[in-house]
């Protein structure tokens, strides 16, 4: 990391970028309000950093061990801005700001009438944001891979169903990108990235996804340490994209957890990851229990413990869903859920600040 003096100019800074260019690194320039601050991507370990400390308008040089500097307080301190939280912006809706923000849709499209009018029902509801997966990771070939295994033809048009819903009721969509294939696709008609679970760890996707320089909300591995998870979210904000939205939806359980809840939530790791970063961070209440008579009660433990938002599986009828119908809630229990959040969160939000 190099830190700029505070009347350093830009040719001095360029001199600098260029210098560390050499070196095959890229850098990641952040402009405080006060100074400047390079950070370099890539093998610190070739850097003479005495070299670099010396050059006009330098302040100081030093290597960082940690794993995911970018992304991380600790960075963000150095530019002189105390940066306690970045807000992820998508049309009018703020994820990291004062509201929760509410993601809730079905676990799949399965066809228009369905998406549309969950919808509806879900915008009722107080939802912000419309989800719903066209290419879903499935444990089996043999169960239902989403809209998007079924050709592309109907990959395309249900991407074109999703964009006119989310139009139609004034809420940004999220869907997954589950390959390399389908990034130009969803980037086109998408307004928020999902990388799932089982892709945390494909650092290609994460590379190419970023470069479309939209909102990310990537979920955590459910074999992921937090450091593991952080480390990967650095792949993304490397590509100069900072827009990401973690999530927490669960780890594997230990024992025979797995008879009672499909995953372990993991809620200590919102407070500590909230330590180590400033980006927002939410939780998937529906992923992690596997069972919805479990996500009121973890959706209000999720925001006490300081996510900035849910993501949440509903249908208007859960027994007829394809995928997931066990965890799914009705739009009226959403809105429940909802209501209750928003209390938690008031109540909860000044101590969060204060520790
Ligand atoms: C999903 O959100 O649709 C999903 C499949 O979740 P995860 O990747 O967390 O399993
Ligand atoms: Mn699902």
């Amino acid at each position: 990391m190099i830190v700029m003096k505070t009347d350093a100019t830009q040719e001095q800074i360029d001199q600098v970028i260029k210098e560390v260019k050499k070196y095959r690194l890229r850098v990641d320039v952040s402009k405080g309000r006060y100074k400047t601050v390079i950070g370099l991507i890539g093998d610190e370990r070739k850097i003479p950093f005495a070299h670099f400390a010396a050059l006009p308008g330098v302040k100081e040089a030093f290597g960082i061990e940690i794993r995911y500097k970018l992304i991380s307080r600790e960075y963000s301190k150095f530019s002189g801005e105390t940066m306690e939280r970045r807000i992820v912006k998508v049309g009018n809706i703020e994820i990291g700001g004062d509201e929760p923000i509410i993601i809730a849709g079905p676990c799949a499209v399965e066809s228009k009438e369905q998406l549309f009018r969950i919808a509806e029902e879900v915008k009722k509801a107080g939802a912000h944001i419309l989800r719903g997966g066209i290419f879903k990771p499935r444990s089996s070939v043999y169960s239902f891979q989403g809209l998007g295994g079924e050709g592309w033809e109907e990959a395309v048009g249900a991407s074109q169903w999703l964009q006119k819903a989310g139009k139609m009721f004034d809420m940004p969509v999220v869907t997954e990108i589950r390959g390399e294939a389908q990034v130009d696709l969803v980037a086109e008609y998408a307004d928020i990235l999902q990388i799932g679970a089982r892709n945390m760890y494909n650092q290609d996707l994460l590379t190419k996804v970023a470069k479309k320089k939209k909102p990310v909300l990537f979920k955590r591995h459910f074999g992921a340490s937090i450091e593991e998870f952080l480390s990967f979210a650095e792949y993304i904000a490397a590509e100069g994209n900072k827009d990401i939205i973690l999530c927490e939806r669960g780890i594997i359980p230990i024992g025979k957890g797995k008879e009672y809840t499909r995953y372990t939530l993991d809620l200590a790791a919102v407070p500590a990851i909230q330590k180590e970063t400033y980006l927002p961070i939410i939780v998937d209440p529906s992923h992690a229990m596997g069972r919805r008579d479990l996500i009121f009660n973890m959706s209000c433990a999720a925001i006490a413990a300081g996510a900035s938002g849910l993501m949440v599986e509903v249908h208007y009828n859960p027994a007829e869903a394809l995928v997931d119908g066990q965890q799914m809630i009705t739009p009226d229990e959403l809105k429940d859920v909802i209501d209750v959040c928003r209390r938690i969160n008031k109540m909860t939000m000044p101590g969060r600040n204060k520790s």
